[in-house]
């Protein structure tokens, strides 16, 4: 018999030239199982998607409740359908009241394609402005606004008039003009290797798009739902986008996303000619549904609250020689080894004690930890142990 591996191999495309290969039975918690029943600590949370773990029970019973009453209708923002609209108000009762209005879409790139089409409609403008290492997503205008060019050349012609200054330089704030639609930034640099702006950056980017009219879109999919110690990121950093961009841990692990801004910027997408930005999946019931059981368990915990401490226990018990410098704030974090073989040798040391880490797009050179925020202590403590002893074989083999 053909094993699932060489079936995968063979007919499922892949971008990854060695791709993990786990053989995945079931997934509970911080957890991933294979078919022995081996469990593998997620400490990558799927990349963000997973922070208040995997399969919870309410958005089990949130997808399962909503697919026997009905899945999808029709193309998104013609029905009322109850769960985008208590999701809607839901979120938007915890920020500030200009960001009053969400519009679903299916993912994060779709997210920011919106947001960026709905600033170039707002303002009349067409200049969109990113920064270096920036990662917003794989289709063409997100891939436009990637502040990699390696990544982008085999895909150019690119969209036009789009720039990219270098992240955390107030100097370069000023080729922020009249002229600009938006400015897309990552309020905590994911791919790049978790690089925190300080706050006097963000305030003078803040500053510059007000003096300039030009619309602030943060993109949170990586940074939102908690896992910077507050519901996102622009919170804990108290800079106030126009617009932000959310998907990844918004669904507890349904594909979902969203562009949320003010009712006057939305207004936008409906004036002429209509059709803002269509979608016929954004926004379905079931990823709405578990979105919003997501929501729920994040606000009725204190596993939000629990993050800073939880960043201090990984601090404090990851000191080795092989660790140059830890970033990133709560538990989005980058562990710095400066060397991406040694990189490479760690995730693989630690994927045979169990552990799943991966490294970042834009920085081969640390490893990412952003476990789901479920992760407890005593977890923390194990893991720790645990990557220090990968550490010391790699360590051995130099
Ligand atoms: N923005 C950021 C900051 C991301 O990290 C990602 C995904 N890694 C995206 C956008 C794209 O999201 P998606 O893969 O859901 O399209």
């Amino acid at each position: 018999m053909i094993s699932l591996r060489n079936l995968f191999l063979q007919h499922v495309a892949q971008t990854s030239e060695t791709p993990i290969g786990l053989e995945v039975e079931r997934a509970e918690g911080i957890y991933i199982f294979d078919h022995s029943g081996r469990g593998y600590l997620d400490l990558i949370s799927g990349v963000s998607v997973s922070s208040i773990g995997h399969c919870n029970p309410m958005v089990v019973d949130a997808v399962r409740s909503q697919a026997e009453k009905y899945m999808h209708l029709m193309v998104y923002g013609e029905y009322i359908q109850a769960p985008q609209v208590e999701y809607a108000k839901e979120l938007t009762n915890l920020l500030p009241s200009s960001l009053s209005q969400v519009y679903f879409v299916n993912s994060g790139s779709e997210a920011n394609e919106g947001a960026l089409k709905l600033a170039k409609r707002f303002t009349g403008r067409t200049e969109l402005v990113g920064f270096v290492n920036a990662y917003h997503g794989s289709t063409h205008g997100a891939l436009s606004m990637m502040g990699d060019e390696g990544f982008k050349n085999a895909f150019r012609p690119l969209l036009p008039d789009t720039r990219h200054l270098p992240f955390n330089d107030i100097e370069s704030l000023n080729q922020i003009t009249s002229r600009t639609a938006a400015v897309l930034v990552e309020p905590i640099q994911g791919e790049a290797g978790a690089i925190v702006p300080t706050h006097k950056f963000l305030v003078a980017l803040r500053n510059k798009c007000t003096e300039t009219g030009a619309l602030l879109i943060f993109d949170e999919v990586q940074t939102g739902f908690g896992r910077t110690g507050s519901l996102f990121a622009f919170q804990k950093l108290g800079v106030v986008p126009d617009i932000f961009t959310i998907a990844k841990g918004m669904g507890g692990g349904m594909p979902i996303g969203a562009f949320v801004s003010s009712k006057e910027i939305m207004e936008c997408l409906k004036s002429n000619p209509i059709l803002g930005h269509i979608t016929t999946f954004g926004g379905h019931p079931v990823s709405c549904a578990a979105a919003l059981a997501t929501l729920r368990v994040l606000v009725e915990n204190s596993y939000i609250e629990e993050v800073d401490s939880k960043e201090i226990l990984f601090r404090e018990q990851l000191i080795h020689p092989l660790i140059k410098e830890i970033r990133g704030i709560g538990l989005l974090l980058a562990v710095e080894l400066g060397d991406a073989a040694m990189v490479q040798k760690v995730i693989r040391a630690c994927f045979d004690r169990g552990i799943i880490l991966d490294w970042f797009l834009f920085c081969d050179t640390a490893f990412r930890i952003a476990p789901p925020l479920i992760i407890t202590k005593e977890q923390i403590a194990s893991v720790c142990k645990t990557i220090l002893e990968a550490l010391d074989e790699v360590n051995g083999q130099l």
